[in-house]
């Protein structure tokens, strides 16, 4: 059995960085578009979504702009295969983050700006799994 796999570039994650570093000291959010063979979870398109929160411990992305982005990513044969988001510190998904993990269970990947880190995780029948991340050059 193969292990799940986030599948992201060292380019993607540099962007991902770069709008966290806009969006200090609040919270950063993007969606991750791609596709999931088998186990890994391929990302090919980063949307920078709007912290509608505009806070630094919490985010909320607005309805309609993710159903914009949700149907483009149908529209462009892609789906949604994870949530990027920031903490100023820690990489564990807090209490709010778990309860939206359950109606999105797709990856979460958290970039704690404290220590320039990441973490991707997936709820995995209400249990908590650290997924491996895997950056390829392109
Ligand atoms: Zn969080």
């Amino acid at each position: 059995m193969s292990e799940i796999t986030l599948l992201i570039t060292e380019n993607q994650i540099d962007t991902l960085i770069r709008s966290t570093k806009e969006d200090f000291p609040n919270e950063s959010c993007s969606l991750l578009l791609g596709s999931i063979v088998d186990d890994e979870y391929h990302v090919k398109v980063l949307k920078k979504m709007e912290n509608k929160a505009q806070s630094e411990y919490s985010f909320h992305m607005d309805s309609d702009e993710l159903m914009k982005v949700y149907k483009w990513a149908s529209d462009n044969g892609l789906d949604v295969v994870g949530v990027y988001h920031s903490h100023l510190k820690g990489s564990n998904p807090s209490d709010t983050d778990l309860t939206f993990m359950k109606i999105n269970p797709v990856i979460w990947l958290i970039y704690d700006v404290s220590k320039s880190t990441y973490r991707a995780f997936l709820l995995v029948q209400d249990c908590l799994k650290e997924i491996k991340i895997k950056i390829s050059k392109d």
